[in-house]
């Protein structure tokens, strides 16, 4: 006898035409800040997850896929971590990432929205676990974009978890070759920009291609990588951006043996064979990237149009 399905799902649209569901046990915080929609929610499968209006943040059974490979290949890569800049991030799940390394002193995190990492704080306390109030957390409200114009710090890694550039959104700003310019200037000789850069589906490149495009227009060295994250359904993409590194040159032996040293907790998928998967990408990606060649300027910046709308009920 067919079993009786879950009755409460909230719908992923990927496109008006592609929608993933998620069945739902109930919607966890439901409200509005000045910036954005706000929803937690819990699923049958993936636990809580965080919507901000209406795309898809994070699931909590796999976001450690998402925010290791956001942060670890950084992390690694450099020969001594020591001061790193999050923009956006709000889970808090990206500043525990960077929190992990024995030798970061201050990792200065800024959010466009205070009430994000108010929900974050009461509904995901597995997202952050605590790391607000860790020592080394310098953390402020407001503009990424203003943050990194304003500072007069250096850093070793600036790690850029926002939101997609959607059209109205608070994020397309920080995605363009003017402020990557700016971010470069902001990086110690050895630093490394890490960005979250968007779906990798083959019906929805454009984002993922500008990207890595726009940041070639600035950067000597650019690694666009990906990762496949389930409760997306999708192979997740991610970009690095540097002066000197470079990920092929590190080996897994020497990978693991920085994790090893220098990293206090376990990671769960990142590690020197995870690494070389994560820079290996399949052929219709490089084809794409290769073919790409529009820069993403402040004067005509890439927007995203808002998918959809996600049932909340
Ligand atoms: N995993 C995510 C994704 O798939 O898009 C990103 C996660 S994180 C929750 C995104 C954060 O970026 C949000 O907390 C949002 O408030 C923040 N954000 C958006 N625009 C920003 C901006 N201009 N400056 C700083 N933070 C921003």
């Amino acid at each position: 006898m067919k079993k009786d399905l879950p009755s409460r799902w909230i719908y992923d649209y990927f496109s008006p035409s592609e929608v993933h569901k998620h069945a739902i046990k109930g919607t966890i915080y439901h409200g509005n800040s000045d910036i954005q929609e706000i929803v937690v929610a819990e699923t049958h499968n993936f636990g809580r997850c965080l919507i901000l209006d209406n795309e898809f943040q994070s699931f909590e059974l796999d976001e450690f896929i998402y925010h290791e490979a956001l942060v670890q290949p950084a992390m690694i890569m450099h020969p001594e971590p020591e001061k790193v800049a999050i923009i956006g991030g709000g889970e808090g799940a990206t500043l525990r990432e960077v929190l992990h390394h024995k030798t970061v002193n201050k990792a200065m995190m800024v959010d466009i929205d205070e009430k994000v990492v108010e929900c974050a704080e009461k509904y995901l306390p597995t997202f952050h676990n605590g790391c607000f109030s860790d020592k080394r957390t310098v953390l402020t409200f407001g503009d990424g974009r203003k943050f990194i114009e304003d500072s007069d710090e250096e850093f070793d890694a600036v790690i850029m978890d926002i939101t997609c550039p959607l059209e109205e959104g608070p994020a397309y700003k920080l995605f363009t070759k003017e402020f990557y310019a700016l971010v470069k200037q902001k990086l110690t000789p050895h630093g490394v920009l890490s960005i979250q850069a968007s779906t990798t589906s083959p019906v929805a490149l454009q984002t993922y291609t500008v990207l890595s495009k726009t940041l070639q227009a600035v950067f000597p060295n650019v690694f666009p990588y990906a990762a496949y994250v389930p409760s997306f359904a999708l192979l997740w993409g991610f970009c690095l951006a540097t002066n000197d590194l470079d990920p092929a040159q590190i080996s897994p032996e020497k990978i693991d043996r920085r994790i090893s040293e220098r990293v206090n907790s376990e990671l769960r998928f990142y590690d020197g064979i995870t690494h070389q998967a994560l820079f290996n990408l399949p052929k219709y990606l490089r084809k794409a990237l290769k073919e790409q060649t529009h820069v993403n300027l402040d004067k005509n910046p890439l927007m995203e149009q808002y998918p959809g709308l996600a049932d909340k009920d």
